[in-house]
């Protein structure tokens, strides 16, 4: 078998697309343009990466895109104010603190002070109890761009079996939660797993989110699996001043032999995150105004 490669770069362009559509008909019929703030502190590389793509995308689907970036010794009262200040400015509608902080700084803290209205990254600790308990909540962004990728393959989860790879609150922990709410029995799996390879066996859909480069090998997944890779690991150069190839958390090559569908690294859940979060900022704008929300 030859898995179906999942395309996320044209997925997540279309999901931009009907974002770009919800903003435009916001601003014509309301006088609403949706807002994002995103909050960077320090600059760490691959943070400043993120930052940027995220600010270009906002503002190619037409929203407002306010971008903050405080010193790496900023103290947390000061980025508190700041939250404060966005959680009080009406033209944003949605927050994101970038991950991880310095240090000095407690993220708990600071995620949990951002308004769970505006918490687009569905990190607040109110949104991850909507989420669990099945009432409507921001969902985290990765997990919810690999769930619409199952649901566009495979139409309707219910009843299939989920192996979810890692347990971190970012990734695998609401992966878990969208996948039952999808009505998928579901094994959250982690470094403690027993048998990691019998476990994924049985899996008809596997979502690795470990953050180790091609440790799920095709021998693991059962034939005509759906295999979501989250991990993103760059391997090291093979010549010295070169960048080293992208990989993600499965072996791509003998797990798309066995597979149904896979999606690649890069160019898979990669660009859905992205596209999910601006879709987040057009939901929170428009329960923020009354108004119904995209679907
Ligand atoms: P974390 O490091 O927070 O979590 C990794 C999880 O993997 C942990 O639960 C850990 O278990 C588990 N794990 C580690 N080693 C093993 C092992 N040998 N066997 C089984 N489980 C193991 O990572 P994240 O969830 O933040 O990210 C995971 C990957 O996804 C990374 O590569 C990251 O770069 C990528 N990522 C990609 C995004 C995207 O947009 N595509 C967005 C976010 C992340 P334990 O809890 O027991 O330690």
């Amino acid at each position: 078998m030859t898995a179906k490669v999942i395309d996320g770069k044209a997925f997540a362009a279309t999901v931009r697309e009907k974002v770009a559509g919800h903003v435009a008909r916001l601003k014509e019929e309301h006088g609403i343009t949706p807002g994002l703030a995103v909050v960077l502190v320090g600059e760490d590389p691959a943070s400043q990466v993120y930052v940027r793509s995220k600010g270009k995308q906002t503002v190619e689907v037409g929203m407002n895109s306010f971008e903050h970036k405080l010193e790496a010794d900023t103290s947390e009262a000061d980025l508190l104010a700041l939250i404060d200040q966005l959680n009080n400015d009406p033209s944003v509608h949605g927050i994101l603190v970038q991950l991880p902080l310095p240090g000095h700084l407690n993220e708990d803290l600071v995620i949990n002070s951002i308004d769970p209205a505006k918490d687009v990254d569905g990190f607040h600790i109110s949104n991850v109890g909507l989420l669990g308990t099945g009432q409507k909540s921001m969902v985290p962004c990765t997990p919810l761009g690999c769930l619409m990728m199952l649901r566009d393959h495979h139409g309707s989860l219910s009843g299939m079996n989920a192996v979810v790879v890692g347990r971190s609150n970012i990734v695998g922990k609401p992966m878990a939660q969208l996948l039952l709410g999808d009505s998928c029995t579901v094994t959250i799996a982690h470094s403690r797993t027993k048998d990691l390879p019998g476990v994924v066996r049985g899996a008809d859909i596997v979502v690795a989110a470990v953050g180790r480069p091609e440790m799920v090998p095709g021998d693991w997944i059962k034939p005509g699996a759906m295999v979501i890779d989250v991990g993103i690991n760059r391997l090291p150069p093979e010549e010295e001043g070169g960048k080293g190839r992208l990989v993600g958390d499965c072996h791509y090559d003998s797990c798309a032999e066995v597979a149904g569908a896979i999606t690649p690294v890069p160019g898979g859940v990669g660009p859905m995150t992205i596209a999910c979060l601006l879709a987040n900022t057009v939901t929170a704008c428009c329960r923020a105004n009354g108004l119904a929300e995209p679907e």
